[in-house]
Parts: structure tokens; sequence; C-alpha cells
């Protein structure tokens, strides 16, 4: 029988153990193990007919990463904690020589930059350790790369744009919240956008490029573009690329609330000098806002993500959307989250799914669109997240 570690005991984690238990012939025993016991053990009391133990551990150590996977010998490791974590989990992963996915690049806490170099440069040490290391098993990234290899694989010979278009139309009531980690979403959406367009990145000021898409099941959305860490590997991988962009809707709520507070600086990731006392206004802010795990009873509406793609075939130009909506009170019938954290968790459990089935096998570091995208888009369907592709017009 499978071990499955699962790291962090957020929004995302409490899917993703939901999904396991769904899928236990797979996942077998489950080790939940997060810096706060007492929120494993209530993610536990939900399932009580399950096989989960939980454990506390401080994952920015990699020493203590060590003991943990020593002391459970998991089949792997599914890092569900902040992308703060990702490199002294890989490394205690390489050292045990175990399995590793998680669902966001790593960032430093202290430069709100994302980027997979120092991820990828562990390429080598997972091969010599025998290793899969899945980056980015999330819905973006993660599904958003798998949906990306499916068009290039069934519908294009070539690609040449690709939009990601992000819509979160969930109303959870408050007034301003963030649907996962504040201060990651916050340190995402405040920075500089970015696209790429012939070879170069072209940086843009934050939210100074919006365009209105009219999501289905949704309608139309001001949809703005930022920068999203999933275009570093798409360029790499998709062939024939000219441009990629993402864009993510917000609500002029949200960004009233995100001016004010940038421009009182309560989003500084640096420490300032309160009564005394060293504070990081971010981290203050963090704890302010409500926690994201707590948005799922009060959230109604719809989430959709998916990829609108241009390209050739056989000759000829085509344009198609693969596309998932997802509905938020649905999510909290069957998992207790609300939609963010569901279309995170399943991915993430799908990915890992496929790595213990060995369906998705690799040594070394790897990015969801450089794996067979079929099985897992067959996966989506099953486990909750089913998509749909339509053709556009060019
Ligand atoms: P939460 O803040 O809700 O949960 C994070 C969890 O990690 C908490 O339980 C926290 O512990 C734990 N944690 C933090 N630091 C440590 C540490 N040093 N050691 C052990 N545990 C730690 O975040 P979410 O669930 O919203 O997000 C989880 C991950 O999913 C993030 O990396 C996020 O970026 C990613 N994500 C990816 C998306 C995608 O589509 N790819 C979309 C949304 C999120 P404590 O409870 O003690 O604070």
């Amino acid at each position: 029988m499978n071990t499955t570690l699962i790291i962090g005991a957020g929004g995302v984690s409490r899917v993703v153990v939901y999904k396991c238990v769904q899928n236990a012939a797979v996942f077998g025993k489950i080790i939940l193990a997060s810096r706060t016991k007492s929120k494993c053990d209530a993610i536990r009391a939900e399932l009580p007919d399950a096989d989960i133990q939980t454990a506390s551990v401080d994952a920015d150590s990699t020493e203590d990463m060590i003991k943990l996977i020593e002391s459970y010998k998991p089949n792997i490791v599914i890092n569900v904690a902040l992308p703060y974590q990702d490199l002294t989990i890989m490394d205690a992963c390489i050292a045990t020589k175990t399995p590793y996915l998680d669902t966001a690049n790593y960032e430093h806490p202290d430069e709100a930059k994302f980027e997979y170099k120092l991820q990828w440069e562990r390429d080598e040490k997972f091969k010599e350790a025998g290793i899969m290391g899945l980056l980015g098993s999330g819905f973006d990234p993660g599904a958003t790369n798998v949906f990306c290899a499916y068009a290039q694989k069934h519908y294009f010979d070539e690609i040449h744009t690709i939009d990601i278009l992000d819509c979160n139309a969930g109303d959870h009531g408050y007034a301003f919240a963030t649907n996962f980690n504040p201060e990651i979403n916050l340190r995402e959406v405040s920075a500089k956008g970015r696209y790429w367009e012939n070879g170069k990145w072209i940086e843009t000021e934050p939210m100074e490029i919006m365009q209105v898409w009219d999501y289905p099941e949704v309608g139309p959305k001001d949809s703005y573009l930022l920068y999203h860490e999933e275009m570093e590997s798409l360029v790499q991988n998709i062939k024939g690329l000219q441009r990629i962009r993402f864009f993510m809707t917000f609500g002029q709520s949200y960004l009233k609330h995100m001016e004010v507070l940038q421009n009182v600086g309560m989003l500084g990731i640096e420490a300032i000098e309160h009564k005394g006392m060293k504070i990081v206004p971010m981290e203050f802010l963090k704890t302010l806002l409500p926690d994201p795990a707590s948005l799922g009873p009060r959230t109604k509406g719809k989430t959709n993500i998916g990829i609108v793609a241009e390209g050739i075939k056989d000759g000829k130009k085509r344009k198609i959307y693969i596309y998932q909506v997802k509905d938020h009170e649905d999510c909290f019938k069957e998992t207790n989250s609300q939609g963010v954290s569901y279309t995170t968790g399943v991915p993430a459990m799908i990915g890992a799914k496929l790595m213990l089935e060995g369906v998705w096998s690799q040594n070394g570091v790897v990015n969801m669109e450089q794996l067979n995208p079929d099985p897992f888009m067959d996966e989506m369907n099953k486990q909750g997240l089913p998509w749909q592709v339509k053709e556009m017009e060019v």
C-alpha cells in the first residue's frame, strides 16, 4: 500500500486530502503534516473514516523534512505549503529519493519574484536520485499547461499565440479578501505585468492592460494582464509560439482596495519599525484578512479558467478555447472548500495519482506540458473538473 505525505494544512491542502481519500486505492495511508498540527487535526476530523495521520513539521528546514520523510517513508510528497518552502522540500526529497510535486514555483520571502531557475537547477540531482519532481500541478500553473499540451497534440501543427484566461466570478460577501494565501496572492497581483512576444519579455505597469472577455457560463468580465509563472516554461516547450499572455479578472472593489493598500504601504514586504517591534506590513495585513480556507461556506458563483490558442493545422488557421467551469457551492458541498482551493487541489491530486500509478514517469524536474496530456485530461473529467473545447472564428 502506498503512503502519501502532504505538506501544508491550508485551503488547497484540505481539497488534496479529500480527493486523495476519494482515491484511497492509489494514495493509501495519508500523512498530513504542517507547521500548525491542530490545522491538520481539524482536516482529519472532517474525514473520520479515512486512514490519516497528522504531524507537525517546519518545512523551512530541510533537516526537519528529511526526518519526517524518513519516519514515514512516503511514496510521494505533495507540497501544498507555500512557495517559500519549495526548495527545502525538494532538497529533502532528493536526500531521501522520494518523488515530489508542488503547485506554485519558488519565491524568496524577501523578494516578490517568481521564477523556475532554482527549481530547474535541481534537475540533475533529481535524475541522480532516480526520482520525478513535478512542478506546478495546480490549475494555473497546472491544468492550463496541460491544456496547452493537449491543444498542441490534438489541434495544431504549430501554436502561434496563447492567452491564458482566469476568471473567478465567486462572491464571498466580504469587501476584500483573497481566494488563496493573501501574501502570495497580493504579491502576484501588485507586481508589474509581463508577457512574451517574439522571443522577448515585455513589461507593463501593474493592471495596465485590460480586455473584456466573455467567459462561458459567467459572462463578460474585465480581465487584466499579469505575469504568471506557467508562461516561463510554456515559452520553452510549445513549438512555434510567438506570443503568450495571462489575464485574470478583478472586480472594481478588489482593485480599489488594492490601490489604497498599496498607496498606504500595506503591501510592503520589508520589515518596518512599529512601537519598538519589527513588523512586515504584508504579513500584518494577512493577519487581518479573512483566512481563504474560511471563504468556502460564503462563496457563490463560478470559476472559469482556460486557454485560447491560435495557430496552424494542415496549412489552415485555427483558434480554439479550452476551458473549465466550476461552481463554488458545488466545491463546498464536496470538500468543505471554495472553488479556488478546489480547482488547485484536484489537479495536485491528479498529478500525484498519475505519478503513483507510473502513468507519468520521468526522472528529473518536469513541468506539466512536458508530459502526455491525455491521461490528465481524462482524470479531470472523472475527478470533478470537466472541461470543454470550443472552435472559434479566426
Ligand atoms: P494557505 O495559506 O491556506 O496554506 C498554506 C499552509 O502551509 C498552511 O497550513 C501553513 O501553515 C503551511 N505552512 C506555511 N509555512 C510552513 C512551514 N514553514 N512549514 C510547514 N507548513 C507551513 O495557502 P493555500 O492553501 O491557499 O495555498 C497553498 C499553495 O497553493 C500555495 O503555494 C499557493 O501559491 C498554491 N496555489 C496554487 C494555485 C495554482 O493554481 N497553481 C492556485 C492557488 C494556490 P499554518 O497553518 O501554520 O500557517
